[in-house]
């Protein structure tokens, strides 16, 4: 298999932690005979400092051709104060625009040796493993009409069946491949999108019967993840509801430099860590790659339907913070220090030891 893989490294920590992902890559192309075809773009602030656009023309025509995207991280200090349109984080908005990404997967897990570093008790967070499926192109973030009106300002919360259809789709899609559960978050006792969310989800869920389905209320759910995040697999739920149960979630695991995402559409997916560009750490070989080793994995699993190769990077992630290896964002959890290329490495060699 000879996929083309576009890597949009940025700004920051970006380059930093796409580059140990790439090592980690080029390990699953020798262990299991791929030649990826690794391509690279420039966006956000290493765009604007060429000159370009933050979202160049030709970054986006690369985007069409590839057969996935990996991304770094986008923001520079350096612009911050330019017009909304100029600043290195308009890309992330345009590139998720034009690929009409309207899924948003978001894992959130407890690794091996990493069961103290989050906030909660390591009794309570053992055997965390969930994933949110975030609808991310509808409800209340885009619907019409929204303004201001004198002394009021008003939003509209708009789903139609179809944009729920589509998301339940990805959300049992992902469950089939996980512990085929799935947790349908909404507010359905107050809000008629959620009478409707409910109603299509559950359509949805006849096509998929060997996948469990529960409903939940979103405050319910709140609660639910800080006092016992091990009993969730798949929560699936629309916009704003996701935004902040996602950033819940991550929060309970430890690092944010451990966490992945994926963004999918129709066509071709856009992979990411979930941190920002980190500027006060970039450039030092101290950032965590992990969650955009992560995040490879999931556009192996995601994009390239090839999920022995991911599952091949996700053990060894775990084996090597089973190992003790810990950047510095981990130092409070023990171990041996590492820096980011160092990480990458170290992971890289244990995917190819495996295959050995
Ligand atoms: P951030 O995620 O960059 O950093 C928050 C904190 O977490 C910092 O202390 C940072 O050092 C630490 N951190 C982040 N990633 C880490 C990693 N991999 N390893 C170890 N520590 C890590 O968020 P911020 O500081 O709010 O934003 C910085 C810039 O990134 C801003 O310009 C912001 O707009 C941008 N941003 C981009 C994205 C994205 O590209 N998806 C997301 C969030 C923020």
């Amino acid at each position: 298999m000879n996929p083309t893989i576009l890597l949009l490294p940025g700004d920051g920590i970006g380059p930093e932690v796409v580059a140990a992902a790439v090592v980690v890559l080029r390990a699953v192309g020798d262990r299991f005979g791929h030649a990826f075809a690794l391509t690279e773009a420039p966006i956000g602030g290493a765009a604007l400092r060429r000159g370009l656009p933050p979202l160049p023309a030709e970054t986006l025509q690369a985007a069409y051709a590839a057969d996935a995207i990996l991304l770094g991280a986008v923001g520079d200090p350096e612009f911050d104060r330019g017009d909304s349109s100029r600043r290195p984080e308009s890309a992330l908005l345009g590139i998720r625009r034009e690929l009409k990404l309207y899924a948003n997967l978001r894992p959130a897990k407890v690794w091996p040796g990493l069961e103290n570093a989050g906030p909660l008790k390591p009794e309570v967070l053992a055997g965390t493993d969930l994933l949110v499926v975030r609808e991310l192109t509808g409800g209340l973030y885009y619907g019409e009409p929204r303004g201001t009106d004198g002394d009021s300002a008003f939003n509209t919360m708009r789903y139609s069946r179809g944009e729920v259809r589509r998301i339940a789709r990805r959300g049992f899609d992902a469950a089939r491949r996980r512990r085929r559960r799935v947790t349908s978050v909404d507010k359905a006792n107050v809000l008629e999108t959620s009478r409707l969310w409910r109603q299509v989800v559950t359509e949805v869920a006849r096509d998929y019967r060997n996948v469990a389905l529960d409903h939940m209320y979103v405050d319910a759910c709140a609660m639910k993840i800080a006092l016992a995040p091990a009993s969730f697999d798949v929560i699936l739920t629309e916009n704003l509801f996701g935004d902040i149960l996602s950033d819940e979630a991550g929060a309970i695991v430890g690092s944010l430099g451990l966490l992945p995402s994926a963004s999918l559409g129709d066509g071709r997916g856009l992979f990411e860590p979930v941190h920002g560009s980190a500027p006060d750490i970039a450039g030092k070989d101290i950032a965590n790659p992990i969650g955009a080793i992560a995040s490879a994995a999931m556009l192996l699993r995601h994009a390239l339907q090839l999920d022995a190769e991911a599952a091949a990077v996700e053990n060894a992630i775990g084996d090597v913070l089973r190992e003790g290896l810990r950047t510095a964002d981990l130092a409070s959890a023990g171990g041996h220090p590492v820096g980011t290329r160092g990480m990458g490495e170290r992971i890289a060699a244990v995917v190819r030891e495996a295959g050995l």
